[in-house]
């Protein structure tokens, strides 16, 4: 019987990636919102779910489920695929994300480059020490390059460094380095997991999403902060159309997206209980 009370927020960032809230303070704030199950779904790491972190969310009577958003590529348009309830001690994973680090530091060098090369030097020393003020074993990316180029006075806005250099098609972004999305979506089956279509408003419709609705994914993110209506309603019709799970989450940042609050999108027990690991 469906416990009605049970919610859980399935996508939200933690200071592991480019989120401001260390994955104890998410579960506070989880605890706070009175979520009875959270995913912390870093970009393309699992560093979050240490022992220590499971010892508290015990404590705290929060299910986990364990998440990661991995950032995809396809054609030069960047595609984001949610995985879940995957095997945490797979070997195929661990290699495909030590990889997958390997090409986005060289990808941040590229660009940091490009960056140099229009009178807005950034070190690759200066990046990582102002990236990683918390984890060690951290995912680096754009974010903190926007925020690194507003703290130098580069730029006024973090908004305004994607806009003119960072987006899919400024002036210094830089492609080519991600796998694709069947890739991604293969590397989940084979720990086990749920490979989830994330945040699909977000892409250009017609025949490029049509491309990414032709891959075997078995859920899609239907639920998501302030997603209208209308829209919510046309994911929910795809999953159903597909066979597929329909997942939801607020894509909490922190302080980096203050008008998102954790849990302001969630799912059911039953949601939840469908992407476990089995
Ligand atoms: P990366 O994985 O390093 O290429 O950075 C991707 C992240 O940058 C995304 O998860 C977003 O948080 C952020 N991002 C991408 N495009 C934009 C944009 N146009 N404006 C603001 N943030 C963006
Ligand atoms: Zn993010
Ligand atoms: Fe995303
Ligand atoms: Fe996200």
């Amino acid at each position: 019987m469906e416990n009605s009370d049970f919610r859980a927020d399935l996508h939200c960032h933690s200071t592991f990636s480019d989120g401001s809230d260390t994955p104890l303070e998410l579960l506070k704030k989880a605890r706070d919102a009175s979520l009875s199950g959270l995913s912390i779904t870093d970009h393309d790491t699992i560093g979050a779910y240490t022992p220590d972190f499971f010892a508290a969310a015990e404590g705290l009577g929060i299910q986990i489920l364990p998440g990661i958003e991995l950032s995809s590529e396809l054609g030069d348009t960047t595609v984001h695929i949610l995985g879940y309830g995957f095997d945490l001690a797979s070997t195929s994973f661990a290699s495909f994300l030590r990889e997958m680090q390997v090409r986005r530091t060289d990808r941040n060098r590229a660009l940091i480059t490009k960056l140099s090369q229009r009178n807005m030097p950034i070190s690759e020393e200066e990046l990582v020490a102002f990236a990683r003020k918390h984890e060690v074993q951290k995912t680096i990316g754009r974010p903190h390059i926007a925020e690194l180029m507003v703290q130098k006075g580069y730029i006024k806005s973090r908004q305004e460094a994607f806009e003119r250099y960072l987006r899919e098609g400024s002036l210094c972004y830089v492609s080519g380095f991600k796998f694709t999305p069947l890739e991604a979506i293969e590397e989940i089956h084979k720990a086990r997991g749920k490979a989830v279509f994330a945040h699909p408003h977000f892409l250009k419709t017609g025949s490029f999403l049509r491309q990414l609705l032709a891959l075997p994914f078995d859920g899609i993110e239907c639920y998501y902060a302030n997603l209208p209506f209308d829209l919510e309603a046309r994911w929910l019709q795809i999953a159903k159309e597909h066979h597929w799970i329909a997942t939801g989450g607020s894509d909490y940042h922190g302080v980096f997206k203050p008008h998102i609050s954790l849990g302001c999108s969630w799912v059911g027990e039953s949601t939840f209980d469908a992407l476990k690991l089995c």
